[in-house]
């Protein structure tokens, strides 16, 4: 299945932020996830069924909201005569906005992996799980333990540990001879060790040569074999520029390849934030220079280089949340923009006071994103983990960029 890219995974992810802080005054979100396979016209009969069911609801402004939630659906629903790739999700509802009113709310996604199961779910707030968990990584590293008498390659994707292979070595042990022939023997040990590793690098350069995102690959085992192993370059030379590090383990079969993620961890993650430091310190030192270097800042300027295509970099913060809104007035027609952090905030005529309807929601970060795209400006979202990233947020309002010539 294809990857999301960044962009989609900011779209997909910001949505879900919006939709698990919405509270329904009763029991009157509607969750609705249909999977690829079922039926449009299925879906429809039963959300007919659940509709009829809600007139037992006792509750007047519940019933009343749960039909109208239905209702939007049904209507929707009728745009598609199957649901698409990956299935369709809804969240549609009267969410509470205080002072015993509501407002109606829709989102319809696109979920980033196929919905595995049909749910309808009714409750005071959307149910968002199964989304949720589409939104961890993926990573992919290479995973090799050994030692003289055993190996086992396999793979790190995203959290899950996948074994290719274990194989046990042909290598005898040292002991249990002695005298004239002690020589001769210590070096069919070599020999036979010498096969054995290249067998595995054989076995991992054809695992891991195919995966396009391989990010890094890890080693691991009990003793220096490992090391010995990495040092020697037995794979592949794109795969040894690959290599993370050695770590120990206890374990060279499958459940080496556990304990082998295990301990890398700290290490993925330092990695991480490596990349995330290393950037933002190349930003710091173009800013340090007395003409500003290459580096740029301010939303308007960073805007505007970007659309001449001068920024080499976009830095953008993974908590940036910057929304305008087009809002009209149902009650007068008033119409106005607004900034907010996202399209959930609640907008009051400043004519009538009645809440303001949005008609459009641009997300600043979708936009210059989509600008980057354009002029193959690369994009690099920053966390707010690492002090560099913290400072992105506070002190550059959380976007910045690196120019590929100075602009005025
Ligand atoms: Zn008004």
């Amino acid at each position: 299945m294809a990857e999301l890219t960044e962009l989609q995974k900011y779209e997909f992810r910001r949505s879900l932020e919006e939709v698990r802080k919405l509270q329904g005054r009763g029991t009157e979100l509607i969750s609705l996830y249909i999977p690829p396979t079922r039926q449009v016209s299925d879906v429809a009969s039963y959300l007919r069924g659940e509709y009829s069911q809600s007139s037992n609801i006792k509750s007047a402004s519940t019933r009343k909201n749960v039909q109208a939630a239905i209702s939007s659906i049904l209507s929707r629903l009728k745009n598609f005569k199957a649901p698409p790739e990956h299935g369709l999700v809804f969240f549609v509802g009267h969410r509470s906005i205080g002072a015993d009113q509501t407002d109606m709310v829709n989102f319809v996604l696109e979920p980033p992996d196929p919905v595995p199961t049909f749910i309808y779910r009714c409750d005071s707030q959307f149910f968002t799980e199964p989304l949720e968990q589409m939104l961890e990584t993926k990573e992919t590293y290479g995973l090799i333990v050994l030692d003289r008498s055993e190996a086992t390659i396999g793979f790190l994707l995203g959290k899950r540990v996948v074994s290719v292979k274990n194989f046990q070595s042909l290598v005898p042990s040292k002991h249990g001879r002695g005298g004239q022939s002690a020589r001769r023997f210590e070096r069919l040990i070599e020999i036979a060790a010498h096969e054995f590793y290249k067998k595995i690098a054989d076995i991992a350069n054809e695992a891991f040569l195919s995966e396009k995102n391989l990010k890094g690959v890890l080693v691991g085992g009990p003793g220096p074999t490992k090391e010995y192993f990495v040092k020697s370059e037995y794979l592949h030379h794109e795969l040894q520029r690959k290599i993370i590090d050695t770590f120990d383990t206890g374990y060279t079969d499958e459940y080496g390849l556990k304990e082998l993620v295990e301990n890398a961890r700290e290490a993925l993650k330092d990695l991480d934030l490596m990349r995330e430091k290393d950037l933002m310190q190349r930003f710091f030192e173009e800013i340090r220079k007395p003409d500003g270097g290459l580096a740029i800042y301010g939303e308007e300027q960073v805007k505007n280089a970007l659309m001449i295509g001068a920024i080499d970099t976009l830095i953008l913060s993974e908590d940036l949340r910057r929304v305008r809104l087009k809002l009209t007035c149902p009650s007068c027609g008033n119409k106005k923009e607004v900034l907010a952090k996202d399209s959930t905030e609640v907008v009051k005529c400043d004519k009538c006071g009645a809440i303001m309807k949005t008609d459009e929601v641009d997300d600043l970060v979708g936009e210059l994103h989509k600008i980057a795209d354009a002029n193959n400006t690369k994009v690099e979202f920053i966390s707010g983990e690492s002090e560099e990233g913290g400072l992105l947020l506070k002190a550059f309002g959380g976007l910045a960029g690196i120019l590929r010539f100075r602009v005025n």
